[in-house]
């Protein structure tokens, strides 16, 4: 059996690129490059392009790989192979994929940040677990949520912006929106609500669960004020899809039981004859997207040689 090349992997964020390279007989996952997105206003996407083919023969370092993976952030059309809408990156219907494939003489795999993170996680993370529909919320800067039936995540353009739905105390969003659920309850919007109620800034909303614990009246306020909305959006998943299994990842995910045990008892507070969904921590962590890219380029990877042997 030939060397088998390595695979190419590059997970572009609202902020950030990580990039890795997967090597040797089981093509583990090498170690993450991790460098801020140069451009911000690059809808057609070149300077990017740019930006990832320098960075894909940083982590390269001379070698050739036999397939790639990029993941790309906001609505992606994986089917049309375009980045349809970034807020951050600015991306307005981008062929990001093929000029970057085109670039580097690499077949690549597309998928979409989030969405590809949540599939690792189900695939090699904190898994299904037999659940039925499982929801991958990731709280961070931002908040957003991967649904799957069974192993099939359910893949549409635009999907998963549970962060912009309105909820009780929500308030002016950057979307344009407002009482969108990640005003309140992201990590920033924690920070923000401290803010606001104590007239004290606080780094991030680490500190604010700190002082929360400390006794802290605008903490605590701020912190059940978070888990409320959380809540109260959980609500609508589990009556809408019948969610039966939450996996709560990104960075607030840190704070582990001082999260998910007040978020399990407000949204058992709320729910009447609806089952409570199991709700788990995401055990991937940062590189979850890393993960996702690997399976993606193996996917790609195995395609390809089932057509050369067809
Ligand atoms: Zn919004």
């Amino acid at each position: 059996m030939p060397e088998r090349a390595p695979l190419l992997l590059l997970d572009v964020g609202g902020t950030d690129i990580k990039a890795a390279v997967a090597r040797g007989a089981g093509r583990e996952l090498g170690p993450a490059l991790r460098r801020g997105v140069l451009a911000h206003a690059d809808a057609s996407g070149d300077a990017l392009v740019g930006q990832l083919a320098g960075i894909a023969e940083e982590v390269l370092d001379g070698e050739r790989p036999g397939a790639a993976a990029l993941l790309l952030p906001g609505i992606v059309d994986t089917a049309r192979r375009r980045a349809v809408f970034s807020a951050n990156l600015g991306l307005r219907d981008a062929a990001v994929p093929d000029a970057l494939s085109a670039r580097l003489g690499v077949p690549l795999a597309f998928g979409h940040d989030v969405g590809t993170a949540a599939e690792a996680e189900l695939a090699e993370g904190a898994g299904r677990d037999g659940a039925a529909c499982t929801l991958a919320v990731v709280i961070g800067t931002g908040i957003a949520a991967t649904a799957f039936v069974e192993d099939t995540r359910v893949d549409v353009p635009g999907a998963g912006e549970l962060g912009h739905v309105p909820v009780p105390g929500g308030l002016a969003c950057s979307c344009g929106a407002t009482g969108c659920l990640e005003t309140i309850a992201s990590a920033a919007g924690i920070a923000r609500a401290y803010e606001r109620l104590s007239g004290t800034p606080v780094p991030g909303a680490k500190q604010v669960l700190e002082r929360a614990q400390a006794g802290d009246p605008a903490a605590v306020a701020a912190w059940d004020q978070a888990v409320e909305a959380l809540a109260f959006a959980l609500h609508w998943s589990v009556g809408l899809l019948g969610v039966d299994r939450v996996i709560v990842g990104g960075g607030l995910s840190e704070a582990g039981e001082e999260l998910l045990a007040p978020l399990r008892r407000a949204l058992a507070a709320r729910l009447s004859f609806m089952p409570l969904p199991t709700i788990v921590p995401a055990r991937l962590g940062g590189d979850a997207g890393l993960v996702g890219a690997r399976l993606l380029a193996l996917a790609l990877e195995a395609s390809l040689a089932s057509e050369d042997s067809a």
